[in-house]
């Protein structure tokens, strides 16, 4: 674990206390290590909410929380004056009340960056197994209906080398699944209504030109910021890396941004990969765009209620080689979830989080504190 230099470890007198809604490992004995009093929440699903109050009552100095557990006004009431500090271990953050959160100047931490590259490579991974359709011809093999070498039969899939993806959110996930898509070739259509990286597409279409010019490529490949309908008419595979934002909390919410409107905009053919949150997508108009083949098939590491319900319209059999259905996994990869280290993973970054805000490193400056995200409740 590093620490970082101002850390006051060697005056810290008073014993903190601090709840983990869940397990992350060997982060919590960094905690112990520095004489904090850490209870963890002992089973793998998420603990009920009267359980947090209780805790957060009683006067626990920080919390680690998941994206499983809704931290809102009433768990920063029961903190008034007492809880210092959210810390998640998550780079998403929708299941805390941001607004609330400032009004009672509770900073929140998070673990952006390290998920970065983890989540990336497995949407663009989820992207390739649903495109080849690697499920179904697993299950031809081990269900023993691998009868025959055949052209075209039981079925085939279709290339990602060559295709145009378009990608929906160019923040920190979203640029480095560009890069993954750099190696295959494709095309990339981006949309993004906040800020429009033209640098990075710059780069990529440097690298495109490169690969051209020492002959590594027949066709070169191109990179450009489009609108949104355009990104899904154009596109062979969509990718989707923003944020679940709701009507009140963005000019461009992301709530449901995929709805039976716009994916009828998508060609028939396109495959649609979602590792961002559940509720970006309308799943009901997902099921149907999957059983009335208005797209090619769908990807899912996230949904709308997680655990998926047994009775989801996702879970019909009929569309199920061309549903794929992760459980929330995309960053669940050993270093990444689990290092000690804050600049490898997310259990180190959770707690160096908690860390700074606690025993007010930086001077106690939140403003300063790198992963504290709602740095504008405490500007002068
Ligand atoms: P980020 O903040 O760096 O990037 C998000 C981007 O989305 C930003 O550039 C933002 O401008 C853009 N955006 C906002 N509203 C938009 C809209 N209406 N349309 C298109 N783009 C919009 O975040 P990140 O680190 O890249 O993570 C993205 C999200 O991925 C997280 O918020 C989290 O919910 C999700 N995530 C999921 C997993 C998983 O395990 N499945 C893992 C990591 C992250």
């Amino acid at each position: 674990m590093i620490l970082k230099k101002d850390s006051c470890q060697e005056t810290m007198k008073k014993k903190f206390r601090v709840f983990a809604t869940c397990d992350i490992g060997e982060a919590i004995e960094v905690l112990r290590q520095r004489g904090y009093e850490v209870e963890v929440y002992p089973h793998p699903e998420a603990p009920p909410k009267k359980l947090i109050l209780e805790k957060v009552q009683s006067g626990v100095d920080g919390l680690i929380t998941t994206l499983r557990d809704p931290i809102d006004a009433e768990v920063f009431e029961a903190g008034a004056g007492k809880l210092k500090v959210v810390a998640q271990i998550a780079v998403g953050f929708d299941n805390i009340n941001r607004a609330d959160a400032n009004r009672y100047k509770v900073p929140f931490t998070h673990t952006a960056d390290v998920l970065t590259e983890a989540t990336a490579e497995f949407a663009f991974f989820m992207m390739g197994t649903l495109a080849r359709k690697m499920w179904s011809a697993e299950h031809l093999t081990r269900e023993h209906k691998w009868g025959y070498w055949h052209p075209f039969l039981p079925f085939l899939g279709d290339e990602v080398t060559g295709k145009t993806v378009a990608v929906i959110g160019t923040g920190r996930i979203g640029l480095a699944f560009i890069k993954k898509c750099i190696g295959f070739d494709m095309n990339v259509l981006c949309y993004d209504p906040a800020y429009e990286n033209q640098g990075f597409v710059k780069a990529v279409q440097e690298i495109h030109d490169l690969r051209q010019a020492r002959g590594l490529v027949k066709e070169k490949p191109w990179i450009k910021y489009v609108p949104f309908e355009e990104a899904l008419r154009e596109a062979d595979f969509v990718s989707v890396h923003v944020p679940l934002l709701r009507a009140s909390e963005s000019a461009t919410p992301t709530y449901h941004l995929f709805n039976a409107k716009t994916l009828r905009l998508m060609k028939p053919t396109a495959h649609l990969v979602n590792t961002s949150r559940g509720p970006v997508i309308d799943e009901a108009a997902l099921a149907v765009a999957l059983q009335e083949n208005w797209i090619g098939g769908a990807a899912l590491d996230v949904y709308e209620k997680e655990p998926l319900p047994a009775d989801s319209p996702l879970r019909d059999p009929a569309i199920a080689d061309r549903c794929r259905l992760l459980p929330h996994f995309a960053s669940a990869a050993r270093i990444t979830r689990l290092s000690t280290d804050p600049d490898k993973g997310m259990a180190g970054r959770c707690v160096q989080g908690l860390i700074d805000v606690i025993e007010g490193n930086y001077s106690g400056d939140v403003t300063k504190m790198p992963y504290v995200v709602n740095k504008e409740g405490f500007g002068k």
